[in-house]
């Protein structure tokens, strides 16, 4: 675990600030308050808060508490559920001044950003052309860039549009170390860096994962919707040494990100929703591999006993109709018009109901789930695996105590910190999985709505 003491007061860290050329800082009882808490239950009170109005306030950020040994984490709508936006030294939020989408390239299919420009934001700019940023977890309306590839952020429509780290083109970033460098794909030999610096710190990345090519061939990446912690498999030379999709997830604590270039995708014209009722949640999950052939944008699952919740605390009215089940799958389509997404969805739940031969092909694809080769829950973090990442973190950000972990206090005893940077630097961490039971596949009822397109 590292450990950090910070040995500075409030006022001596935002007069260092000043000094260093940073206006809107605060250290108010009631500001540092604001930012104790996250969408978590952890809670960790800042020395300061601080709203930076250009790049060169963020490296002037980071050249004080490199100083001063305060750690300091970057912040965009602090709607993580796991403390990551928290600090005990100093929070830099980029949300307020920080959040411009500076362009949109729709022959590139690429927009370039500020680090606190919301989800949403990117996506209407990019709108007129027909594309949008594909990530958007439930709080895009809300959550920033800079956030999103901290946590390597997805949503619902992950299955079409992949998650933050596949949608990255390049980073403008400031490692922990000072050093200031462009995170790209760099191929298998590496495209030449500009700085003395720079290159030093690619090719000690380079070595770092050189060195570990069994570990990590073997250990990362096993999964497609693997989400925050290091992902070093994109270092492998196989992954063209993507050092902007390695960066995606490790929630701020090897470098801040100053800018970022990220893809856009189609935006579909229409949208329709299938509904499918199941038994039971197993059987829904069962039923997936065989809705994956026909490509839907998204497809999200849902116990009845969340939806009875609500019937029973409000009134049965209170939820729309659905089909019968204790479990259902929402999946939707895409097209060019409405009657073609419909159209779709129809198929779509067709293929499941027609015959017992196709049920029997659904049930047989489970074997084949992608999600199967997630390790058993007891499993823990190899030594090797748990070595390479701390010596990620002291390639990356020895100089300067990106986050300061020791100080994280959960509430609650179950608080989900899980495989991410957090909880991979503690031993024995685990992942979150369970079972899947096995059932037949049963769906009852097929709802067709079409929803305007966003
Ligand atoms: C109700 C609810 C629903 C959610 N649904 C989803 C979902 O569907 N899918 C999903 O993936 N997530 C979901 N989340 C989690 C969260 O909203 C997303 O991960 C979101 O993208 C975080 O964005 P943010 O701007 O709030 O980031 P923050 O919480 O501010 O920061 C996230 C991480 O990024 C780091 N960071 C921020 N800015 C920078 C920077 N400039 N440089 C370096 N590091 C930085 C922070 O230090 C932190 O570690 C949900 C959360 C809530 C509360």
């Amino acid at each position: 675990m590292v450990t950090t003491t910070i040995d500075v007061q409030p006022d001596e860290l935002a007069a260092a600030l000043r000094k260093a050329g940073l206006s809107e800082i605060e250290t108010g009882t009631r500001r540092r308050a604001e930012y104790t808490s996250d969408a978590s239950n952890y809670r960790v009170a800042p020395l300061v808060v601080a709203f930076p109005r250009t790049t060169d306030d963020l490296i002037a950020a980071l050249g004080v508490c490199g100083e001063l040994g305060v750690p300091l984490v970057g912040r965009g709508a602090g709607t993580s559920i796991a403390g990551n936006a928290l600090s005990a030294g100093l929070v830099l939020d980029t949300s307020r001044h920080l959040n411009r989408v500076l362009s949109v390239d729709p022959e590139r299919r690429t927009a370039v950003v500020e680090p606190g420009a919301v989800l949403d934001s990117v996506t209407s700019a990019a709108a007129p052309f027909g594309l949008r940023f594909g990530p958007d977890p439930s709080t895009h309306s809300r959550a920033t860039i800079g956030g999103a590839i901290g946590n390597n952020a997805c949503g619902s429509r992950a299955l079409r549009y992949g998650r933050s780290a596949d949608n990255v083109v390049a980073l403008d970033v400031l490692a922990g170390t000072g050093v200031r460098f462009t995170a790209a794909r760099y191929g298998k030999d590496g495209q030449a860096p500009s700085a003395a610096s720079e290159a030093g710190l690619l090719a000690d990345l380079r070595a770092l994962a050189g060195g570990n090519l069994a570990t990590i061939r073997t250990e990362f990446g096993r999964f497609t919707r693997q989400v925050s912690g290091y992902s070093m498999e994109h270092l492998l030379p196989e992954n063209d040494f993507d050092v902007a999709k390695f960066l995606s997830g490790t929630e701020g604590s090897l470098a801040l990100t100053l800018g970022a270039t990220v893809r856009l995708v189609d935006a579909p014209r229409a949208t329709a929703l299938a509904v499918l009722g199941y038994p039971d949640m197993p059987a829904a999950a069962e039923a997936v591999p065989g809705l994956l052939p026909h490509l839907p944008v998204a497809l999200e699952g849902l116990d009845s006993r969340l939806v009875d919740v609500v019937r029973v605390r409000r009134r049965p009215a209170a939820v729309p109709d659905l089909p019968r089940g204790g479990g259902w799958l929402f999946a939707e389509t895409s097209g060019d018009t409405v009657e073609e997404a419909v159209d779709a969805a129809r198929k779509l739940a067709a293929s499941l109901t027609s015959t017992k031969e196709s049920r029997a092909r659904t049930a047989t694809a489970v074997s084949t789930m992608p999600i199967s080769d997630i390790e058993a829950p007891t499993t823990r973090l190899s030594p090797a695996r748990s070595a390479m990442i701390f010596a990620v973190r002291m390639t990356m950000s020895a100089a300067v105590p990106l986050r300061n972990f020791s100080a994280m206090a959960p509430t609650a005893p179950n608080s989900p910190a899980i495989s991410r940077p957090v909880s991979a630097l503690k031993s024995g961490a685990r992942l979150a999985t369970r079972p899947w039971a096995a059932p037949p596949l049963k769906m009852f009822k097929v709802v067709m709505r079409s929803i305007p397109s966003p």
